[in-house]
């Protein structure tokens, strides 16, 4: 995720708290590409700093429940991963707890 300062007032706005952006603001901008159904999809999105700082926190509670053991993974998926080589191709790799991550 990349730190931006706003140039000028920005189209978009945080995908989080649709607060908008104005010249001289602090953004964090964000592509994503998968592939889903044989398409390639990409978009971006931009996030602010309070939410930026919101999720970080959340996630970091999150890693202090995994590093606690407390999870007995109720709820699995399995994970694709890109085929060495390719860039948007992927295979089944292995499945994984949706809430701490862990391999199962
Ligand atoms: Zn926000
Ligand atoms: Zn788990």
């Amino acid at each position: 995720m990349n730190r931006k300062i706003a140039s000028r007032k920005l189209k978009s706005r945080c995908i989080c708290c649709n607060k908008s952006f104005g010249k001289g603001d602090v953004y964090y901008h964000k592509r994503v590409v998968f592939q889903e159904f044989g398409e390639i999809i990409a978009y971006e999105y931009i996030v602010c700093a309070r939410c930026k700082y919101v999720n970080e926190r959340q996630s970091e509670r999150q890693k202090r429940f995994i590093e606690s053991g407390k999870c007995h993974h109720p709820i699995t998926d399995v994970i694709w991963t890109t085929i060495a080589g390719e860039d948007y191709v992927k295979e089944p790799s292995h499945t994984e707890c949706c809430i701490c991550g862990k391999h199962v």
